[in-house]
This record gives C-alpha cells, sequence and structure tokens, in this order.
C-alpha cells in the first residue's frame, strides 16, 4: 500500500512552504485538497503538476474518503492539503487520518505553517500548557457551555475566527472568563500582520473603532495566576498595537 502524507501549506506567505513539502507534493501520485482552487494556485506557484487533484471537503468526506483509501491500499503516495496550514487542523483531514489508520496505512505528517502556534509564541502570554479550542459554535448556549468548560483551564486559549465575529466572540470571552488578558493575532504571516495585546475590554473598544479585517487568532491568559504573572510586564499596562510588514 502506499501511504497518507499531511503536507502542510503557507497560511498567507508562500515563502513558508517547505522544501519537504514540495518534494513531496511533486512525488504523491494523488493530491487531495480541501479547495481545488486553491489548490492548484499554491500547485503552479511551485510548478508541480499532480497526476490528480482530489476534491475532499466536509461535504464530500463521508463518500470521498474511502475512495481516498481504495487509491493508496492500491499503491498510490496520497498527499492531503488544506486550504491554509496544516491539514486536520479545524480542517477536513482528522476523519481521514483515523481512517487510513483503520485500514493499517501509514500517515506522515510534514509539519509546516500553523495559526494557532505562530500566534501563540508571538503573544508574550505563557507557552508551557495551552489548549487550541479551534472555532467556537455558533448558538450562544453551546458557546457558553464550552467557554465553562474551559473557564478553569490554565495555559493560555487559543481560537480561531473570522472577522465578522471577533467582536462578539471577545464579548462572550469577557462574559465567561472576566477581563483577562487577550492577544489578537490578525494576517499573520501577510503584509499586515499585526498583534493587538491588552485585556478584553481594551481590545473590544479598539475593534469598535477599528473595523477587523483578515483572518483572527484569539490568545486569551489562563486561570493560572503564578504563570501568568511571569509574562507581566511593561507593555501590559496598556493596550499595545504592533504591526509588521512582511
Ligand atoms: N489548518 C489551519 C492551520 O493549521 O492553522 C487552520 C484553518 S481554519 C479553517 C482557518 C482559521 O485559521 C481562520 O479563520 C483563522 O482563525 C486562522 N488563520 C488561518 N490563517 C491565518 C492567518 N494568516 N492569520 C491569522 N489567523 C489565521
Amino acid at each position: 500500500a502506499g501511504s497518507l502524507y499531511l503536507v502542510a501549506t503557507p497560511i498567507g506567505n508562500l515563502e513558508d512552504m517547505t522544501f519537504r513539502g514540495v518534494r513531496t507534493l511533486q512525488e504523491c501520485d494523488i493530491i487531495a485538497a480541501e479547495d481545488t482552487r486553491q489548490t492548484r494556485k499554491l500547485l503552479s506557484h511551485f510548478e508541480i503538476t499532480p497526476s490528480l487533484l482530489f476534491s475532499y471537503h466536509e461535504h464530500n468526506k463521508a463518500a470521498s474518503g474511502p475512495e481516498l483509501i481504495r487509491y493508496i491500499i492500491e499503491g498510490k503516495n496520497l498527499a492531503l492539503v488544506s486550504d491554509a496550514g496544516l491539514p486536520a487542523i479545524s480542517d477536513p483531514g482528522a476523519d481521514l487520518v483515523a481512517l487510513a489508520i483503520e485500514h493499517g496505512i501509514a500517515v506522515i505528517p510534514i509539519p509546516g505553517a500553523n495559526a494557532a502556534l505562530s500566534a501563540l509564541i508571538a503573544s508574550g502570554l505563557p507557552t508551557a500548557s495551552f489548549t487550541f479550542a479551534g472555532f467556537l459554535p455558533r448558538e450562544r448556549k453551546d458557546i457558553r457551555a464550552v467557554l465553562a468548560t474551559l473557564r478553569a483551564s490554565q495555559g493560555s486559549l487559543l481560537f480561531y475566527e473570522s472577522p465578522h465575529r471577533v467582536g462578539k466572540t471577545l464579548q462572550h470571552l469577557q462574559e465567561a472568563f472576566g477581563n483577562r488578558r487577550v492577544v489578537l493575532a490578525r494576517e499573520l504571516t501577510k503584509r499586515y500582520e499585526e498583534f493587538l495585546r491588552g485585556t478584553i475590554e481594551e481590545c473590544i473598544a479598539w475593534l469598535e473603532e477599528h473595523p477587523p479585517l483578515g483572518e483572527y487568532v484569539i490568545v486569551v491568559e489562563g486561570e493560572s495566576k503564578e504563570e501568568a504573572a511571569k509574562a507581566e510586564s511593561a507593555w501590559w499596562q496598556k493596550l499595545s498595537l504592533e504591526e509588521h510588514v512582511a
């Protein structure tokens, strides 16, 4: 049988594609992609011509998963990519991995860019332990239930969010956790990458003045007072905005 390669792709900056990722995409018989149009752009940038580009996304994964597994059992090597970053992180992919393992297929991660970890390491909040919570559910009562389970969590909390919902989500966080420190990491690795660091209330107020654009990772301090105290420093005393031009 072939193997299943999980290939990381950039989260905005094409220079974050790895050499090994490019080579793997070149060598695999099939590339399964969340959005084939998006992936075609990446492939053409790196001059990769796949023999077969297969669509694998949330809405067809039940049918296309077993089909992809069949190809691998027949001896094909399959590379799975998502629209950005690591496949299987807030992306379809985890199901295919589980299915592959059930069939005794080797699963090989090809690491690379990831939005949550990039935000965390530059956040200034404790990194020794953290919880990745991905996207919050849509319904208020489900949001509350998730946040209630995270409230006592020690270490930093990581959320993904779209620009339309980031303000609302901060309000939910404020309601569930109180006015903790938070870092909004926006447009990571892109031209308008920026970090907004402050309390949840400060960030809510800032967003009211500056309509959110782009993609966000929200990093919230955990409950652990002791660890959080270590990260205390002057720039936490007031809201701080740091912009980088990549
Ligand atoms: N698989 C991806 C990864 O490994 O990071 C995550 C995919 S998830 C569908 C998309 C979410 O990731 C966005 O809504 C945003 O919260 C976050 N994200 C992706 N790219 C980002 C970027 N360049 N800057 C900030 N957040 C980003």
